[in-house]
């Protein structure tokens, strides 16, 4: 006790700029647990930190996408236990506000973020209140459960949109959170069309089986292919999760009459809306931000097989070249779904 107490970790220096440093080896409270970190994705959020877009103190470490082995447990700990294979959510609300008691912990106004706030999992160590953890079976691998995060996304948005079964949906974007959808979708029953403009993610959903139709919108004449897929009219439902204008503008323009359109993603700067689109067909429109309540069904929708994550997998790096790790998945895109740093 009492020597200092060191560990290895990813840090955001300056724009562009990660470096690998020494930092000390966080300390825990009686209701947090300290996680030996083993998987880490990397996403547009983490890329958004690395070109300097979101503003935050040089030294943060990032990194909210993980798994790891529970090594330490606070006092007051119940819910975990040492030795514990485990996935964490990575907003940490307040609990007391309203709408921590509505059941909207995401929508907390004093919540802090792990990787953003807080110290991130790109390091060996990271502490994280014990509530937000959930063990994981050992059917799923460490890398396979650090995407849990992305997919509790996914299957938040889902479940807000409701009985599912049947419903004509288009899914806007076929990146990660875009390709979750669609098996989150479809595994609910509803008849799933995946849009993108790249030839190869759109084919790719169609192989795996989990877009029934896919449109590329740029090489393809959408109406046509609409047409050709018995959605002339529009689709009862369509999730957007490119955050541009033109896709917010495409998900209004597809949705049919009275239907509802589902925003998820992160847009970085104001777009410009033709509102009459949405007031002529009376559209239903939702704002879906993170995920609560998601976890423990998301792995369950894993270890169930009802879900395949190890499929996106498509770059794994060592933690020692994580410096690199950011660099490529940040310039290099093509043929790059889901990027995982190793500890
Ligand atoms: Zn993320
Ligand atoms: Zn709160």
């Amino acid at each position: 006790m009492g020597y200092y107490d060191g560990m290895k970790a990813l840090v955001y220096a300056d724009k562009e700029k990660m470096e690998i440093r020494d930092v000390p080896k966080p300390a825990i409270g009686p209701d947090d647990i300290l996680m030996k970190v083993k998987s880490v994705g990397i996403c547009g959020t983490d890329l958004h930190i690395y070109r300097g877009g979101l503003d935050i103190p040089r030294g943060t470490i990032p990194g909210h996408e993980f798994s790891g082995i529970v090594t330490e447990v606070g006092k007051k700990v119940t819910n975990v236990q040492k030795g514990d294979r485990a996935v964490a959510e990575h907003v940490v609300s307040c609990g007391k506000c309203d709408y921590c008691k509505m059941g909207k912990p995401n929508l907390c106004g004093h919540s802090k973020i792990i990787g953003l706030h807080l110290s991130g999992a790109l390091a060996k160590y990271v502490r994280v209140p014990a509530n937000l953890v959930y063990p994981f079976p050992n059917s799923m691998t460490f890398d396979e459960a650090a995407l849990i995060e992305p997919l509790s996304i996914a299957l938040y948005a889902a479940r807000e949109a409701g009985f599912l079964l049947d419903k004509r949906i288009a899914v806007l974007g076929q990146g990660p959170i875009g390709l979750l959808l669609d098996q989150v979708l479809a595994a609910a029953g509803a008849l799933v069309t995946g849009i993108d403009v790249r030839p190869n993610t759109l084919a790719f959903a169609k192989k795996m089986g989990w877009a029934h139709h896919t449109i590329n919108s740029r090489l393809q004449n959408l109406r046509a292919r609409m047409k050709e897929i018995k959605s002339a009219d529009g689709f009862d439902m369509v999730f957007e999760a490119v955050g541009i204008e033109k896709t917010a503008e495409l998900a209004f323009d597809i949705t049919r009459r009275d239907g509802n359109v589902y925003l998820l993603g992160v847009f970085s700067a104001p777009v410009r809306i033709n509102m009459m689109n949405i007031i002529k067909k009376e559209l239903n429109i939702h704002g879906s931000w993170t995920c609560a309540f998601s976890f423990p069904d998301s792995i369950d929708l894993v270890a169930r097989k009802k879900v395949d994550l190890k499929s996106l997998i498509t770059h794994t790096y060592p933690f020692a070249n994580a410096v690199t790790a950011f660099k490529e998945a940040n310039s290099y895109t093509h043929n790059r779904l889901k990027t995982i740093i190793k500890l």
